[in-house]
């Protein structure tokens, strides 16, 4: 929609409050809330923010060095609307909402990641080259009870693909099903996963930006709905231990500027273009590296589990779900590649970055990806092939020793990202357990 068609819709609609909101380093949904008579001045100006919202934890402690503080001492920035975001949110009353980029100096600001994705997709772009996703999310859904746990959604456990009202028990699913087609979602489907409670969400693939964009969305409006409803919906890793990890794959495949697949190659290796076998040769390349941004918490690291569907060695493969990287049977149009080491709880746009910029390396230096691993590569070795990185402590290591793929990243958000990570790590390694109380109290 353009500018005059918003203005009208506000009109006609009786809309009176403007959602402008952003994603922070952790991939949580920021923003401010305008009256909507100041529509068009705020597309023109933005709404003033504190460059400071980057240095704050999930905890709201501030990571030292975060290199925000370093540079620019915590001052303003403008986040501009990008009026093709407009939608409505039809869980509230008489507001839309847009999402915003932050700009400081007339410059996009680089410690916003969906500016940096923008930058990579900017790279692409120079190679005529447009990068197509569709996301896939696992999450759960709790009951709240009051005394600040939470109990499982679903009363008994269900598995994967179980189909009946006992697994949605207080219809929460179907609403979210009926908001986001209001939002104009191209959702494929949705289905009870593996763990009691536990569900995933489809998309129709689409461009980078959009599907970005989209799943941020997405993971807000989850949260936002499950509030109104008095539930909890997360996007943790793994929130228990008699259940589960969540993940978040992502599918890529590769358009010319005339929306032909370029992955598609029939003449080609397995039915693959030369470049997608270099997009997979970068990607297992840096598989190490982009996992710090894949999997972001110290608990996504807790979902790497043999016989989990989650990778635990590293490794690519033809339609295998044991491996880091399946790239699906299908081709023609449909040729792409899976990555599956994502955790539910990753930032969206930095996910589909560090995969992009992994990629991009990958094609630029025709890096060949070798065989594809054939069989269960759980039943696999250390010495034949190397694990994920298996804490946020050793994905930092090897994001830190990986300078070609910071460099491609954006090293400010690596510094800022970085700087978050290891504040959060100091805190968890402090922190006394109750695991630590049992294992070790009676003992020792
Ligand atoms: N829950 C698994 C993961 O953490 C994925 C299961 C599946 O293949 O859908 O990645
Ligand atoms: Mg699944
Ligand atoms: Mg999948």
């Amino acid at each position: 929609m353009q500018v005059t068609e918003i203005k009208d819709y506000i009109q006609d609609n009786g809309i009176d409050s403007i959602r402008v909101d952003f994603s922070d380093i952790h991939g949580v949904n920021r923003g401010k809330i305008v009256p909507a008579y100041r529509f068009e001045e705020i597309v023109e100006e933005g709404i003033t923010c504190a460059q400071a919202v980057s240095a704050v934890m999930l905890n709201n402690d501030i990571a030292p060095g975060s290199g925000v503080a370093d540079e620019i001492s915590y001052g303003d920035m403008k986040i501009v609307p990008d009026i093709t975001t407009f939608s409505t949110v039809p869980y509230l009353d008489k507001t839309i909402r847009f999402i915003g980029d932050p700009v400081v100096d007339d410059q996009p600001w680089p410690f916003s990641p969906r500016n940096q994705l923008k930058h990579i997709l900017a790279k692409y772009a120079q190679l005529n080259l447009r990068p197509i996703v569709a996301s896939e999310l696992e999450f759960y859904v709790f009951k709240t009870n009051g005394a600040g746990t939470c109990d499982f959604y679903c009363d008994k456990p269900s598995n994967v693909y179980t189909m009946s009202p006992r697994v949605d028990p207080q219809n929460i699913m179907h609403k979210l099903q009926q908001i986001l087609s209001e939002m104009g979602y191209d959702i494929l489907y949705y289905n009870h996963e593996f763990f009691q409670g536990q569900y995933e969400f489809n998309w129709k693939h689409s461009d980078a930006l959009k599907m970005a964009d989209q799943t941020f969305t997405f993971k807000n409006v989850c949260k936002e709905l499950a509030h109104l409803e008095n539930l909890l919906i997360t996007f943790m890793g793994r929130p228990r231990n008699d259940a589960g990890g969540s993940g978040f794959h992502m599918h890529f495949s590769m358009n010319d500027a005339d929306g032909k697949n370029i992955f598609d190659d029939p003449s080609g290796n397995m039915g693959m273009a030369e470049t997608m076998r270099h997009f997979i040769g970068g990607i297992m390349e840096h598989a190490k590296a982009s996992t710090a941004f894949l999997a972001p918490t110290v608990n996504s690291y807790k979902r790497f589990q043999l016989d989990s569907f989650a990778p635990y060695y590293i490794g690519w493969g033809l339609d295998n779900r044991t491996v880091y990287l399946r790239v699906p049977s299908e081709r023609g149009p449909a040729t792409r590649v899976e990555v599956r080491a994502g955790c539910a709880s990753a930032n969206p746009y930095l996910a589909i970055s560090a995969v992009l910029a992994a990629g991009l390396e990958g094609i630029n230096n025709a890096i060949d990806p070798g065989e594809p691993f054939e069989g269960d590569m759980y039943r696999e070795s250390p010495d034949r092939f190397e694990t994920m990185p298996l804490s946020l402590f050793r994905s930092l290591r090897e994001l830190e020793g990986d300078t070609d793929f910071c460099d491609a990243m954006g090293k400010k958000i690596v510094q800022n990202f970085m700087a978050m990570k290891e504040a959060e790590i100091e805190l968890y390694r402090s922190w006394v357990s109750d695991w630590e109380f049992e294992h070790y109290s009676y003992h020792l």
